[in-house]
């Protein structure tokens, strides 16, 4: 049994900017729920973001470019959340850290948790590739980080590892 970070909102939370969950029609998604240790995290509730909360994108870059202060996280409204989400992603990892947590499966499109696609950060529904400022912290200290999509992937490494 691993320990994996799962964004609360793949798990039934109704923690996203609009209060809603994320539904996840996945069998592997499903088997990694049942068979291993989840560890649960909203990083920008875990901040003191508010229910429901603005939209935020990623303006200028992506996750990384965020955590290198080239990039900006916008809310809908024009709001600079940058500090918010850098401290929520920081945040992700010390749990990370102290827990010895070296998988995470996160909420894919999201400014925090996606880790293949994020929007453009134009608020016009229209997606980049890149990813979210918690993925690339993650990523960037060596932690496999998958979407929900790529659960069999994840599963298929746990299998072979174990
Ligand atoms: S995608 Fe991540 S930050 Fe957004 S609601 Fe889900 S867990 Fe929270």
């Amino acid at each position: 049994m691993v320990k994996i970070l799962v964004s609360s909102c793949l798990l039934g939370c109704a923690v996203r900017y609009n209060g809603s969950a994320v539904e996840v029609h996945s069998a592997d998604f499903n088997w990694l729920l049942e068979t291993q240790d989840i560890v649960a995290l909203c990083p920008e509730i875990s901040v003191g973001l508010p229910i429901p909360r603005v939209p935020a994108e990623i303006l200028g870059g992506d996750g990384v470019a965020v955590l290198s202060g080239s990039a900006q996280i916008l809310g809908s409204d024009k709001s600079d959340l940058s500090d918010k989400f850098v401290l929520g992603a920081e945040l992700a990892l010390r749990l990370c850290k102290e827990q010895d947590i070296q998988y995470a499966v996160l909420t894919e499109n999201s400014p925090s948790c996606g880790s293949q696609y994020i929007y453009d950060g134009n608020f016009s529904g229209i997606k980049k590739k890149g990813s979210g400022v918690v993925a690339a912290i993650l990523m960037q200290s060596g932690i496999r980080v998958f979407s929900q999509y790529a659960a069999s992937e994840l599963r298929r490494l746990i299998s072979i590892v174990r």
